[in-house]
């Protein structure tokens, strides 16, 4: 039997716990995540995404996987530039999450492929897309390692793979951001989506996730070559890219 642990925030549980766990806070939230998003980062967001969505320069016909991607803010985006030639899959692991992302889309007027998977077993082909993005789920995944892997596998050579993800603030910000995190965070879960312990275990997920330098070797050991990254909010997010040859 598997015994290892990993982390659940700064828990320590049987990896084979973590999916479902994290499964749960994702459910939880799903109803109120936009609206706990524009609340949580003062509308920041929105400029973070649209910051990949530019960097991402995403062409029409192209083939797109949006990894993670939940409520679909950025699959909406791409949806609408790839146009009729081209296609995007929305994918995410929980249910909730991504009838919320397919409504948002349907909405839109895009009849946009979703699938229920695993980002550490994508049901897609090798060699098949032009860019391939996750953005705020990395650091909920448990063998990140293996994610990476998939999302190079599928993308084609010449393709691109973004990473947006919460990273590590310069240092002077660092306890003021402490103190945002594990005291206003919950109080703002629990007073608009009833549910402290969803926001704080993003607090510490954000703490347990690895910095800007590590994730960037994390990408090359993947196989991802040419890698950069971006800091965004003064390193509180980071974009990172990364190319298949
Ligand atoms: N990409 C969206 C965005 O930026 O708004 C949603 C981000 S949300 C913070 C994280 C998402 O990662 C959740 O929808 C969650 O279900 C998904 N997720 C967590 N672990 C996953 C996994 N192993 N494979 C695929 N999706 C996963």
């Amino acid at each position: 039997m598997n015994d290892k642990t990993t982390h659940f925030g700064f828990e320590q549980v049987p990896e084979s716990e973590k999916a479902r766990r994290v499964r749960g806070v994702f459910s939880s939230v799903a109803q109120k995540y936009d609206v706990m998003n524009d609340l949580m980062s003062g509308g920041m967001h929105r400029l973070w995404k649209a910051f990949t969505i530019q960097i991402a320069n995403v062409r029409r016909g192209e083939r797109v996987l949006d990894v993670a991607g939940g409520t679909a803010d950025l699959s909406r985006a791409f949806a609408r530039q790839v146009g009729e030639a081209g296609q995007v899959w929305l994918t995410d692991i929980n249910p909730e999450m991504l009838a919320v992302g397919r409504d948002r889309l349907l909405d839109q007027g895009n009849i946009t492929p979703v699938a229920l998977c695993d980002a550490e077993k994508l049901p897609f082909p090798d060699n098949h897309f032009d860019l391939v993005t996750v953005a705020f789920g990395l650091r909920n995944m448990t063998h990140k390692d293996v994610a990476l892997a998939e999302m190079r596998r599928v993308l084609r050579p010449g393709g691109r793979l973004l990473v947006l993800e919460f990273s590590q603030i310069w240092k002077p910000l660092a306890k003021a951001y402490d103190v945002y995190s594990f005291k206003v965070l919950p109080w703002l879960g629990q007073k608009v989506a009833n549910d402290a312990d969803s926001y704080r275990y993003l607090a510490e997920s954000i703490r347990m996730h690895p910095d800007q330098g590590t994730l960037a070797g994390m990408l090359r050991e993947a196989g991802l070559e040419r890698v950069e990254y971006f800091n965004l909010a003064a390193g509180a997010v980071a974009l990172h890219r990364g190319y298949k040859f």
